[in-house]
């Protein structure tokens, strides 16, 4: 029986292994250091799906994990469990002036050949379909017609560590701080404590903090954990229909329940890891209440609940995911640096990543392979959120 450690038991760690203990029979012993997954940014994502990516591999592994999320409560269902995610699929709208109309022109014709659906419309269109948003200073939207919207990321976390769990796989509280190798081969990871963990495969996905376990292998993963803020306002007003909405000004905000999320990108430095309670109150009262109360003229009325922050796993080399076996082992891979769209992609990259450890072809997950880094071959990001 093929066994196999993964480090890290995040959303991505969790698909991991419950793909590779469900569809492969693997024996899967998952080590993670803070079970409470507090800092995790699983724990803390939004949770948000869309198919309008420029790259497509982006489109390929959102498109498998939509219809993944779909039948979810069947395919994680466990003797006891029938996991509810609560998917909605109100789109994304991209909003764009003229000066960034060409370039939404370009993307669309990318997914567009990819089968992607989704529409360009007009400013009159806006108006009409969102009688709440303000048109005036637009050129162009996007709407994702199907297949993007939002979910329980969470609870998707949990269901999938439910699932590998009923399959056998056995989770282990440690902190990896290195590996045992013999040539190409990897034999076992350290943890703090003086335990060792053996096995066939080992798979670094511990999110934003995996760069450190890519050096003890002598692989670089420039994976940085990046704070994001996430602000969470109060409104009477109702936009019936609302979309994921990005605003031009890079600004993006959606509806949960009666509520709405809002967050942009940050002011200043984005250094490595700052403390997640340093919320950037600036943030949003300079930036993102005005071009909320702009684009969205009913939220003048609107009244700051709560904020949280987390950090996005941050590949700093090209903003993509970056999955496959590691250079130069025969054993060892990863699956980290999904800067911000990982939550959506884990049932795909999950699966993928069962597959390939379990010795078959994961053509989804080709192009983020890590040799990508070591031959300078970038794969570019532009819808960045
Ligand atoms: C504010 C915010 C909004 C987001 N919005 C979206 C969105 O709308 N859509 C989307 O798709 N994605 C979104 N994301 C991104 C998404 O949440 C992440 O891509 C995804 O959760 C990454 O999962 P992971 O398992 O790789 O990392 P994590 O969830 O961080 O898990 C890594 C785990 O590894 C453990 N670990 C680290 N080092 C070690 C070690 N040495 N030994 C043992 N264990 C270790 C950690 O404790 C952690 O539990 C968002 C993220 C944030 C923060």
């Amino acid at each position: 029986m093929l066994q196999v450690t993964v480090i890290g038991g995040g959303v991505m760690g969790a698909a991991t292994a419950c793909f590779l203990a469900r569809d492969h029979g693997a024996a899967v012993t998952i080590v993670e250091r803070d079970p409470s997954y507090a800092r995790a940014s699983s724990s803390l994502s939004l949770s948000s799906i869309r198919q309008q990516f420029s790259q497509p591999v982006n489109m390929a592994l959102s498109r498998w994990s939509i219809e993944f999320l779909r039948r979810a409560p069947s395919e994680l269902a466990t003797a006891d469990d029938r996991p509810a995610l609560g998917l909605v699929e109100p789109g994304y709208l991209y909003l764009a002036t003229a000066a960034g109309a060409a370039t939404l022109r370009q993307v669309h014709a990318v997914q567009r050949a990819e089968g992607v659906d989704v529409a360009l419309l007009s400013p009159a269109e806006l108006a009409a379909r969102f009688p709440w948003l303000a048109v005036d200073d637009l050129a162009l939207g996007s709407l994702g017609l199907s297949g993007e919207g939002w979910f329980d990321g969470p609870a998707l976390h949990r269901a999938f560590q439910r699932k590998a769990g009923a399959c056998g796989a056995r989770f282990i509280q440690a902190e990896a701080l290195g590996f045992e190798r013999r040539g190409d081969l990897v034999t076992g990871v350290r943890c703090a404590g003086g335990t060792r963990i053996g096995g066939d495969a080992f798979v670094i996905a511990a999110g934003a903090w995996s760069a450190p376990l890519g050096q003890a292998l002598g692989c670089h993963l420039p994976v940085a954990a990046k704070k994001r803020d996430v602000f969470v306002l109060e409104t009477p007003a109702a936009l019936p229909g609302c979309p994921l909405v990005i605003d031009p000004s890079g600004v993006w905000f959606r509806t949960e329940g009666r509520l709405i999320l809002a967050g942009g990108p940050p002011r200043g430095a984005d250094t490595d890891e700052p403390p997640l309670h340093d919320i950037d109150h600036g943030l949003f009262e300079e930036r993102l209440w005005p071009a909320l109360a702009a684009r969205v003229p009913a939220l003048q009325a609107l009244r700051l609940r709560s904020a949280w922050a987390g950090y996005y796993e941050m590949n700093a080399f090209d903003h993509n995911g970056i999955a496959g076996r590691l250079p130069g082992y025969a054993n060892a891979f990863a699956a980290c640096g999904f800067s911000g769209h990982g939550m959506q992609q884990s049932p795909a990259v999950g699966h993928s990543m069962a597959r390939l450890i379990a010795g078959m072809d994961a053509p989804l997950i080709a192009a983020l392979t890590p040799q990508r880094l070591i031959d300078g071959r970038p794969l570019h990001e532009a819808n960045i959120i």
